[in-house]
């Protein structure tokens, strides 16, 4: 090994859920090490542009409460949340909230952002699947960008140290198989060990397993590949939400794409077709505003009705567009598209990922002292489709709940100690990421098939070489590669269509057999396989 660090924490991600528990975990008194494999800004936090959805019993809507945003959330969830994980989760959002600003984070008023009359509150906004106006956003449409400068200053100014540059490769487990630490490599791919009783994985989305993602370079699973090869459990990877409004542009539209946040549509524009008719007219109560899934489904059959690749969104009556929505007006303005004069061409991509490494709602796994936090967890929270703006506020509360559980688990002599020796990189299959990205795209998106999903599968299969990993390219690809193979294994065990999980060949919900979470994992010889009935989710 070229080099070696040690703490009692390590936390492997700078978004909101690592920094969040680096801060916390610092405040229980821990020394703790943050890791990022690219700049400390890198991942989807800073991309967030809607808010953060949550009810603070202080400043609420007349008739909103707790309950009603786990209502909205558990009907979102299609049958497949985890009710006490969502209510726990949702309650210490306040909370959060109030830490969050206390560490420096800067909200937009009412009387500035217009959403409601009351001067000096917080200005509140509404998104698709919510009954409330409860989104609490900054900077207009820019809410990932101020969490991520204000976590990034207060891990900073606490004197947290954070690597950046350096990519976790592998886990690496000691006596009776709990974590000793893991395995990483720095900036210029040299191999080193980071030793910890305890690591976070707080690594974010997996939206680079698809051609057209909103989601930025390093959101690339490799929290759910390596977790799975440590030995924990993935959950609901099939539900991938797919965003329905990612500015389009013609021909093949590759890697990040922006977005149009809903909260557009939450201030009043509305989908037409390439005709000039409304999309969303008798399709859901809630109009524009249904949730993603719907909205989503509903885009893409209206597109292939009308025989164009995408559809439009009409935002020309929103008053003051460019101060609202200062990061859609210049992402359309570099693409010519004026959206206060002329319709914003749309389409939908792959967006965030509900399902993840199953942990509960303090980020415990079933690994001994591997925890999971933000996107790359599933604690029950998003179900088979994921209520708008609900991940940030998870990645805050379970993000800070995680540090807590470390602290509380060293404190019980629950954590090894167990130091680890030399470490060899390990090697994997690992397909070409164009060919995999091209693959998930035709199969894996919104329309599935088992027979599309067995293509592909074979596809993966017949195309993959076992590489060393000794680089962050190759990291990468065999994280997509693995979880590419999980989530079309989980998309095509489950026979039905429930959320953003939608097949052709089973188009209707199957309450009977799949209200429930099937749980993979990977056995001795590195084969996926169905660990058991699944965690069944009962009604709330
Ligand atoms: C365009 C866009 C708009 C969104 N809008 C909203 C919104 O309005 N409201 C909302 O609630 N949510 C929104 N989301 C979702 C939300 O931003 C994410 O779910 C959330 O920020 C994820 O945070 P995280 O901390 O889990 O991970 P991320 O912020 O993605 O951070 C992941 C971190 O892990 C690191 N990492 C990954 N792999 C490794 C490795 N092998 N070794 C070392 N480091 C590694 C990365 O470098 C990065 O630091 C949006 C997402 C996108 C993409």
């Amino acid at each position: 090994m070229t080099w070696e660090a040690g703490a009692d924490l390590l936390v492997v991600g700078t978004g909101v859920a690592g920094l969040t528990a680096a801060l916390r975990a610092r405040e229980a008194g821990l020394r703790v090490l943050v890791v990022s494999k690219d700049s400390v800004s890198a991942g989807n936090t800073g991309w967030a542009q809607g808010g953060i959805a949550v009810v603070r019993p202080d400043e609420l809507d007349p008739g909103d409460s707790l309950h009603k945003h786990v209502e909205d959330t558990l009907t979102a969830g299609v049958g497949l949340c985890a009710p006490e994980a969502v209510r726990e989760i949702l309650a210490d959002g306040a909370e959060a909230i109030g830490r969050l600003r206390a560490a420096g984070a800067e909200f937009d008023r009412a009387a500035r952002a217009g959403s409601d009359a009351v001067g000096g509150a917080l200005a509140r906004t509404r998104e698709g699947g919510h009954q409330a106006f409860r989104v609490i956003h900054a900077g207009g449409d820019a809410t990932g960008a101020e969490v991520q400068r204000a976590l990034v200053a207060a891990v900073r100014g606490g004197g947290i140290p954070v690597l950046e540059e350096h990519c976790v490769v592998e886990l690496l487990r000691g006596e009776g198989g709990a974590i000793a630490g893991a395995l990483a490599m720095d900036s210029r791919s040299r191999p080193g060990v980071l030793h910890a009783p305890a690591v976070l994985l707080a690594t974010g989305g997996l939206g680079q397993l698809y051609a057209a993602t909103t989601n930025p370079e390093v959101s690339t699973a490799d929290g759910v590949a390596l977790a799975l090869r440590a030995g924990a459990g993935v959950a609901d990877l099939e539900f991938v939400q797919f965003h329905p409004t990612v500015l389009y542009a013609a021909g093949e539209a590759r890697g990040r794409r922006p977005l149009v946040t809903e909260a557009v549509r939450g201030e009043g524009a509305v989908l037409l077709d390439v005709r000039g008719d409304r999309v969303m007219d008798g399709v859901h109560p809630l109009g524009d505003l249904a949730p993603r899934d719907v909205v989503s489904a509903a885009i893409t059959r209206r597109a292939a009705e009308t025989g164009a690749e995408h559809v439009f969104l009409d935002a020309t009556g929103i008053p003051g567009f460019a101060e609202r929505f200062p990061t859609v007006h210049a992402s359309c303005r570099e693409a010519g598209i004026d959206p206060r004069s002329e319709p914003i061409p749309v389409a939908s991509a792959a967006h965030y990922s509900c399902g993840g490494v199953v942990s509960d709602v303090d980020g415990r796994t079933a690994v001994t002292g591997l925890y999971a936090a933000g996107e790359v967890a599933c604690t029950g929270l998003h179900g088979a489709n994921r209520l708008a703006s609900n991940s940030l506020l998870e990645g805050l509360v379970v993000g800070g709940r995680a540090a807590s559980a470390v602290a509380k688990d060293l404190g019980r002599g629950l954590l090894s100690r167990s130091s680890v020796g030399e470490v060899e990189p390990p090697a994997f299959a690992v397909v070409e990421r164009d060919l995999l990205q091209r693959t998930m795209s035709r199969h894996a998106g919104i329309g599935r098939s088992e027979d599309g999903m067995a293509e592909a599968s074979a596809v993966l299969d017949r195309n993959s070489v076992v590489r060393p990993l000794r680089t962050r390219q190759a990291v990468e690809d065999a994280s997509l590669t693995l979880t590419a193979q999980a989530l079309l294994a989980a998309a095509r065990l489950r026979e039905e269509s429930r959320g953003c999980h939608r097949r052709t060949d089973f188009p209707e919900t199957d309450d009977l057999r799949w209200r429930r979470s099937a749980v993979l994992r990977l056995d001795a010889s590195g084969w996926l396989f169905h660990a058991g009935t699944g965690i069944a989710r009962t009604a709330a």
